[in-house]
């Protein structure tokens, strides 16, 4: 008997013949994987690998970033500059520039006749260092708005508000390396397995090598949840309550680092009268985990010879974001676990160059973490660059989620989106795309024509991607890597670094600023803007062969540190270096002293104002968004790439099955969510991640979650809470959802 198929047809593999591998660094999340691309015949990238030799990946990729080098000529690229007189017209082709000289006559008319602040520039995480540096050049130089920002305002922000004003500047102070120390492990919102999938494959090996208690706190199960010891299923934006509560338990029973605090901190009474307040016999009525878990947890993390933190948009996603980011650090140092081997406050970073941004973008300051509130950074920066210190303002303008409101208010006529798709990233899209309509010029710079946003604009310039370009990205764990330039760009596209430098010429008449003509001569400023003063941020010893040779090296990394590194090794060749010659500082820290006047770090007490939407009768569900591993951001890349978008092709929304039996709600039917900003339909997956209270929808979908959401901002660092709302279902015709939902995925 002949079972199965009498014709097979085995699937066959082309033999993909690489004439030549480039090294290049992912361009997806901030874990920061080394990837080789190999090059075919022809120059056209056949296939890609995770590089060996890496520190940070040691071969391995997720899905993502197997399938990256896909992405080149995947549809809807932007082949050629766009223009039209008013949104919604059809588009005409143009040159690039016809594209420019009308971009730049808007920005000159708008800051002519409302002023200079009339026009906005909102940036995000996803170019190369080097295009963030000359971005800031010429906004803070020449066109001079101070209304700019970046999308990592959406990720990040909490988390650099959080380091500053607890250790005086930002820079996360641990590395990867800090697993294979650590005696106990804390995640506080982090799916990383979904989030950051080569990350919780650096921890898993930690965790197969030596046993260590992990413990996450996370209102859902996530996956990470579900490989813990233990798992706190904290109600949503209380974590503030939880870590006081805990280091309540710390000081009263004596289990605090008494001579770390006494000599690296200042603020230790004023943290020890607050959390008086805190005892976990109240504080579990407002976070949800129990007394006695309160105690073993601080008893673990306390007694733990090393302990670490880390945390994602679990935390920063909220109004108590940069307050949370403060406790955890105040929870590291008053048990004495921060700058040491297994001992730190590490923000898991969302973009791959989110990093990049908050170091050189200029968006919240001056380049290499400057400050514009700061004469001695104002008149350093103005030097190096040649032109009028009064040209800069003197504190910052708008973050990002205030320019929207602003244009709502008309105080914003004009702006200028780069590799950013607010119409599916931002908070209550209703609101958001009346803000668009009010516009009077916008221009989309992005990789992508079909991105949502370039509905509203006047003009869109199309840009390269990824490896049709070349510099640099810097990592969650401060490590700055490579992306060597491997094809040209795709049609008529151009890198961001040509599309500002030759933008940089039509404002000439403003300040006259020398840019260098490669990416490579930008770092080489950077460098230069980098050395001394005293600052962490220090990258004067790498150069783009030393990051190559050492795989991506870390800051700080000076000058006087590569010199001596090469004299030892006695290598002419740098690119013949073994990686371990080039390193960096793996901890920021480590000999307590920090970045504030005194050199103490603070403890910042922190006290919970309960200003969350929470559920109620009218809307019952507590409404929490996040991520899926296939798919990065809004999918504008990965929602062009074939097996992510198969194994991920629609929105869904998890439901608890009692809270759906009560309903009379089933799996797999679609669902009207409602919120008091607006409703999405969405298809139901029944399962016990999510209590009976609680509803979840990956938020990388056009139309989907943030039509819901409330995004109420936190005072510190403006970043929204995506993940604090209130929400109720309605049940709904399901062939009228099934066609809405087809009209959705067929954008
Ligand atoms: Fe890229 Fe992040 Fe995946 Fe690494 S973990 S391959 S950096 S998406």
């Amino acid at each position: 008997m002949i079972f199965g198929r009498t014709q097979r047809k085995p699937i066959a593999i082309p033999a993909k013949t690489v004439k030549e591998w480039k090294y290049s660094t992912c361009n997806y999340c901030s874990t920061g994987c080394a990837i080789e691309l190999g090059l075919g015949e022809q120059g056209q990238i056949v296939t890609s690998r995770g590089h060996a030799g890496a520190d940070v990946n040691r071969g391995k990729l997720c899905i993502k970033g197997l399938l990256e080098h896909e992405l080149f000529d995947s549809p809807g690229r932007g082949k050629v500059p766009l223009l039209r007189e008013r949104a919604h017209q059809p588009f005409a082709a143009g040159s690039w520039d016809a594209a420019l000289d009308r971009t730049a006559e808007e920005i000159k008319r708008i800051q002519a006749q409302h002023g200079r602040d009339a026009f906005a520039v909102v940036s995000t995480g996803q170019l190369l260092t080097e295009e963030f540096y000359t971005l800031g050049k010429l906004v803070r130089g020449q066109i001079g708005t101070n209304n700019y920002d970046g999308n990592t305002t959406l990720c990040m922000a909490s988390a650099v508000s959080g380091y500053k004003r607890s250790f005086g500047a930002d820079g996360p102070p641990g590395c990867y390396g800090d697993f294979e120390h650590t005696h106990c492990l804390m995640a506080f919102g982090s799916n990383l397995p979904e989030q950051h999938p080569i990350i919780y494959w650096r921890l898993k090996e930690a965790l197969e090598k030596r046993r260590f208690p992990l413990i996450v706190v996370d209102p859902r199960v996530t996956m990470l949840a579900q490989f813990a010891d233990i798992h706190l299923a904290i109600t949503p934006g209380t974590d503030t309550v939880l870590i006081n509560a805990m280091m309540h338990v710390i000081f009263k029973e004596g289990l605090h680092d008494a001579d770390y605090i006494a000599r690296h901190t200042q603020g230790a009474d004023e943290l020890r009268a607050l959390l008086a307040d805190y005892d976990p016999k109240t504080a579990q009525h407002v976070c949800g985990i129990d007394e006695d878990r309160i105690r073993t947890v601080a008893r673990i993390y306390a007694k733990a010879p090393r302990a670490m933190s880390i945390w994602t948009m679990g935390i920063n996603q909220s109004t108590h974001g940069s307050d949370g980011v403060v406790d955890i650090n105040n929870l590291n140092l008053i048990t004495g676990n921060i700058g040491r081997p297994g001992g730190t406050s590490l923000s898991i970073t969302g973009q791959c160059n989110a990093m990049g941004t908050r170091e050189w973008s200029s968006c919240s300051g001056l380049p290499g973490y400057r400050q514009l509130e700061k004469p001695k950074d104002r008149q350093r920066v103005a030097e190096f660059w040649g032109i009028a210190e009064a040209f800069f303002p003197p504190a910052r303008g708008l973050a990002q989620t205030d320019i929207f409101p602003a244009i709502e208010t008309g105080e914003i006529k004009g702006l200028w989106l780069v590799a950013t798709n607010p119409m599916t990233s931002m908070a209550n899209q209703p609101r958001i795309r009346r803000a668009m309509e009010k516009l009077e010029f916008l221009v989309v710079q992005d990789v992508y024509e079909d991105v949502e946003t370039t509905q509203y604009a006047h003009v869109f310039l199309p840009a390269a991607v990824w490896a049709e370009k070349e510099g640099c990205h810097t990592n969650t764990e401060r490590r700055v890597n490579l992306t060597r330039n491997a094809l040209r760009p795709y049609a008529d596209s151009k890198p961001d670094f040509w599309i500002f430098n030759q933008m940089a010429r039509r404002f000439e008449d403003r300040n006259k600023i020398h840019y260098p003509a490669t990416p490579e001569g930008a770092f080489e400023e950077m460098r230069e803007l980098s050395k001394g003063e005293g600052r962490t941020l220090d990258i004067s010893g790498m150069s783009y062969d030393r990051i190559e040779a050492a795989r991506g090296i870390q800051w700080p990394y000076s000058e006087a540190r590569a010199l001596a590194d090469e004299a030892r090794i006695g290598a002419a060749d740098t690119r013949t270096a073994l990686r371990q010659d080039f390193l960096g500082d793996a901890r920021l820290y480590a000999d307590g002293a920090f970045q504030t006047a005194s050199g103490r770090a603070n403890l910042i007490p922190v006290r919970f104002v309960n200003n969350n939407e929470c559920p109620d009768a009218e809307y019952p569900f507590w409404l929490n968004s996040g991520r899926v591993v296939e798919h990065f951001h809004t999918r504008t890349r990965t929602g062009k790439i074939g097996n992510c978008n198969k194994f991920s092709p629609t929105p869904y929304m998890e439901m608890n099955p009692d809270a759906a039996q009560a309903l009379g709600v089933e799996h797999q039917s679609y669902v009207r969510v409602v919120s008091r900003r607006g409703d999405a339909v969405v298809m139901v997956q029944l399962t016990q991640r999510v209590g009976r209270d609680m509803l979840f929808i990956p938020f990388h979908f056009h139309d989907c979650v943030n039509r819901l959401t409330l995004g109420l901002l936190d005072p510190h660092s403006r970043q929204p809470a995506f993940k604090q709302n209130a929400a109720r279902i309605e049940k709904i015709d399901q062939r009228e959802a099934a066609r809405l939902n087809l009209e959705r995925r067929s954008f």
